[in-house]
């Protein structure tokens, strides 16, 4: 199956819509509220905001963002973490690290936020989108090593809604081929793999804290390694070539910043109010995790009696899921003939609350397209782009035309939750059925 642009969609199924809200499932009951407040949350941006200290660039003592910045290393157990002002940004930042750049090669999934790709754009060299497993939607390792040229620098592996990607062989593949791995772990914060958090394991890895992650502060970002020279490096590429200042060589009326001119970088930084945020959250990331995994337990008990629906799978590998979206996978047929759309649009109206497929895959998606932008045009020629997108993705489009997707918040409620998405389930999966039949 090849499915480029303008590939044909499924044909819709008309579904009757109740208009009468006490006749859907959830019947007006409110889900859990995202992003959370903590009973400090208020009072802790309140105290940033009094503090005066906005920014990490201004004299005064320790920056909350230097704070969040060892509490974040710490969580991960990972030796340096550097905050940065968005999860695209972090991505740029790693690139650079790694002196990626025109002429190179980064290989890409299709399926993920535009943002993985763009990035590889961003610092001048080319994504090369390769297809996804179809069952998790995470990168084929297979399709990574068929796409590998003498340009290839890197691979940008996502963890994508509640899966970690084959992180053992791309590990493999990478250091054998000695190339890079960044992990992008937007979706993945706390998710642990073979007992170590995901993003720790490739030479850098990216997270997003905008609001509907799992760590949210609005809009921010962070970056991990354990390298010492890419730490540094890092450091300067978001501060304009400025590193944090020896705590114990500075005065309090310095700069917490230092000049070091070692690589030219950009501002990235994270402010005070974002880290102000980030600190009163992090405490609370564990618990959460705990909490969504108890009730997707539930689900998943559930969802086995159901017969043709079934939880995107996870590799024994997994010792923590860090669930962003949670994927119910059906089998085709499951529906009716109902297109993942149309099963979507009526799962939300039982449940109020979105259930969406997964993002278009990037080789098709309206989000990219890099000959809309002039910066791009020197890695987007004829033969960039064939050399980009031109091959068969039938994993991911086999993933993203079977998977139902749940914002992690669904589960961050009771056993009731459970079992009103499972009627919903039920109900359309029977509504569709009998619209076929007729
Ligand atoms: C959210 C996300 C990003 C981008 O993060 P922002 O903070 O929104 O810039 C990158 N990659 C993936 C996989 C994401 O989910």
């Amino acid at each position: 199956m090849s499915a480029g642009r303008g590939s044909k969609p499924p044909r819709p199924v008309e579904l009757a819509v109740p208009s009468d809200p006490a006749a859907t499932v959830r019947g007006g009951r409110p889900w859990p509220a995202w992003p959370p407040l903590g009973p400090r949350t208020a009072d802790s941006v309140a105290a940033a905001v009094e503090a005066q200290r906005w920014t990490l660039s201004w004299p005064g003592g320790d920056s909350l963002e230097r704070r969040f910045a060892q509490h974040f290393a710490d969580y991960n157990r990972v030796p340096y973490a550097v905050p940065v002002d968005h999860g695209s940004s972090a991505l740029v930042v790693a690139l650079e690290a790694l002196d990626v750049g025109p002429g190179d090669e980064v290989i890409v999934p299709t399926m993920t936020w535009v943002a993985t790709a763009t990035a590889v754009l961003r610092v001048g060299a080319l994504p090369v989108l390769v297809d996804s497993e179809p069952g998790s939607g995470c990168v084929s390792v297979d399709a990574v090593e068929a796409a590998l040229s003498e340009r290839t620098r890197a691979v940008i592996a996502v963890h994508l809604g509640s899966s970690v990607a084959g992180l053992g062989s791309l590990l493999r593949l990478t250091r054998r081929n000695r190339i890079a791995l960044i992990e992008d772990s937007a979706q993945a914060t706390g998710a642990i793999w073979r007992g170590r958090h995901v993003g720790t394991l490739g030479e850098l890895g990216t997270f997003s804290f905008q609001a509907g992650k799992v760590l949210a502060c609005g809009e921010g970002g962070a970056v991990v390694t354990s390298d010492p020279a890419l730490y540094r490096r890092a450091q300067q590429l978001r501060a304009d070539a400025r590193c944090y200042a020896d705590p114990h060589a500075r005065h309090p009326d310095d700069m917490e910043l230092v000049e070091v001119g070692e690589v030219t970088g950009s501002n990235h930084c994270m402010s005070e109010l974002h880290a102000a945020l980030l600190l009163d959250q992090l405490p609370r990331l564990d618990e959460q995790h705990a909490h969504r995994e108890l009730r997707a337990s539930e689900l998943e008990d559930g969802l086995a009696t159901l017969g043709d629906l079934s939880a995107v799978p996870n590799s024994a590998d997994v010792d923590r899921r860090s669930i962003y979206t949670y994927g119910i996978r059906f089998e085709p047929g499951a529906f009716g003939d109902a297109a993942v759309e149309v099963v979507g649009q009526a799962l939300s109206t039982e449940l109020e609350r979105p259930v969406y497929p997964p993002d278009v895959p990037l080789h098709r998606s309206l989000l990219f397209r890099p000959a809309t932008k002039r910066r791009f045009a020197a890695a987007w020629t004829e033969t960039g782009r064939k050399r980009a997108i031109g091959r068969a993705y039938p994993g991911a489009e086999h993933f993203r035309s079977t998977t139902l997707l749940l914002h992690h918040s669904a589960l961050l409620g009771t056993s009731d939750d459970v079992a009103d998405i499972l009627e919903a389930l039920t109900k359309v999966r029977a509504r569709c059925r009998a619209t076929r039949a007729r």
